[in-house]
């Protein structure tokens, strides 16, 4: 029987309840698909920091090497702790530490999800969002300055509203070559292998940010030229936005810079139901991959046991696609669109009145 060691991470706010939930769905799979897990859980995030005073171990990339995958809920609670406590010191440090690279995020919505498109159908729509998630302005590079500083001198000949400022604030985003291109690849490759439009749109906004963009852009026409059998066109993030709820059933593989796909994908989010239906992943070519649903902690609702653990059951989903066990994955996703269609257990973000706890239960029911 194939047996996976999966590192879990909880995480803090509502990360542990859809955590929960995520795993209860995979026991029951794997039973059925005889596929065994070897679980180990990282209670790190904001609750580890309050302890520690840091977010994760020192060594924690080195433990999460040993796993074949990491499954991660959500860190952060903005009341507790500096924002760059959670998601800096967990979630992109293990996204960088690993070079996962692609934040994977498909747009597939199932019929019964909450439906805000009017002149669409979920069954019209069908497409995957692949966000940078190593680049861009989330390498933390920059800084505050006042005069007398050497940078502040030199912003100061940019504008004269600059230099009479009391303190300005550089973040300063990094677009690599090999960044761009393999992530660019990555898109290309997908397009390739699904069963989909053969089409890879791009989004950037080199109007406004010709340097890094540009470079982004120039990669994009290359690798396009390698790909004949793949059409492709490209389109300002703004432009992006509007067409994600005006056409979205034209799309098949969306390609982004870092800081446009996290936006664009709380949008698509929105497309498959909102954040509590949207699976994601980040993608290694090196390491483990990291899979996460794609909101965060929620403060707002955590600890009332209504989260909806849908993404994260889904992204358990992707997980096991991921690892190639390609029936596991279609026989949870098949019991949650089973759940979802029936309207049977739904959280009150879904319109319903369901526990965390009962949605999960549903779901490893329909299993069997
Ligand atoms: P959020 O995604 O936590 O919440 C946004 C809204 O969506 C809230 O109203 C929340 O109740 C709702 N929501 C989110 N997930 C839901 C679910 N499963 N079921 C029902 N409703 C759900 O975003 P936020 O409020 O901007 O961030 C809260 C904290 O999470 C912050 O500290 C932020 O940095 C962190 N965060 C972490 C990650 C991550 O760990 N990858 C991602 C995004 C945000």
């Amino acid at each position: 029987m194939p047996t996976y060691s999966i590192a879990v991470i909880p995480g803090d706010g509502i990360g542990p309840d859809v955590i929960a939930e995520g795993l209860k769905v995979l026991q029951r799979a794997g039973d059925r698909s005889e596929v065994a897990f070897d679980l180990e859980h990282f209670p790190w995030g904001v609750g580890y920091w309050l302890q520690h005073d840091v977010p994760m171990p020192p060594d924690a990339l080195q433990i999460l090497a040993g796993f074949d995958s990491i499954y991660l809920g959500a860190v952060g609670l903005p009341d507790k702790a500096p924002e760059t406590v959670g998601v800096g010191g967990v979630v992109l440090a293990i996204r960088a530490g690993f070079e996962q690279f692609a934040n994977v995020r498909p747009v597939q919505p199932m019929p019964g999800c909450p439906w805000y498109i009017a002149h669409r159908t979920p069954e019209e729509i069908d497409f995957i969002v692949i966000r940078e998630a190593t680049e861009g302005f989330y390498c933390n590079l920059g800084g505050r300055y006042r005069s007398g500083d050497a940078e502040f001198a030199e912003v100061s000949t940019v504008r004269p509203a600059f230099a009479e400022s009391a303190e300005i604030a550089l973040q300063t985003g990094v677009f690599s070559e090999l960044g761009c291109r393999r992530v660019i690849t990555y898109a290309f490759d997908l397009a390739q292998k699904r069963d989909g439009k053969k089409h890879v749109t791009s989004t950037t906004k080199s109007n406004a940010l010709p340097h890094a963009m540009g470079l982004w852009d120039e990669i994009f026409e290359q690798v396009a030229a390698e790909y004949p059998d793949i059409a492709h066109d490209w389109s300002h993030v703004d432009a992006l936005a509007m067409r994600f709820i005006t056409n979205p059933e034209r799309f098949d593989v969306v390609v982004a810079p870092n800081l446009f796909g996290d936006i664009l994908t709380d949008l698509s989010a929105v497309l498959v139901g909102g954040l509590g239906f949207a699976p994601g992943g980040n993608l290694s070519q090196t390491g483990p991959s990291m899979f996460e649903p794609p909101h965060g902690s929620a403060p707002d609702i955590m600890g009332k046991g209504i989260a909806n653990p849908i993404a994260a059951i889904l992204t358990a989903a992707f997980m096991m696609e991921s690892l190639g066990e390609q029936e596991m994955a279609g026989c949870i996703r098949e019991a949650v669109a089973k759940v979802v269609s029936e309207g049977r257990a739904l959280t009150p973000d879904a319109g319903g009145d369901a526990t965390t706890t009962q949605v999960g239960d549903a779901i490893a029911d329909a299993i069997g």
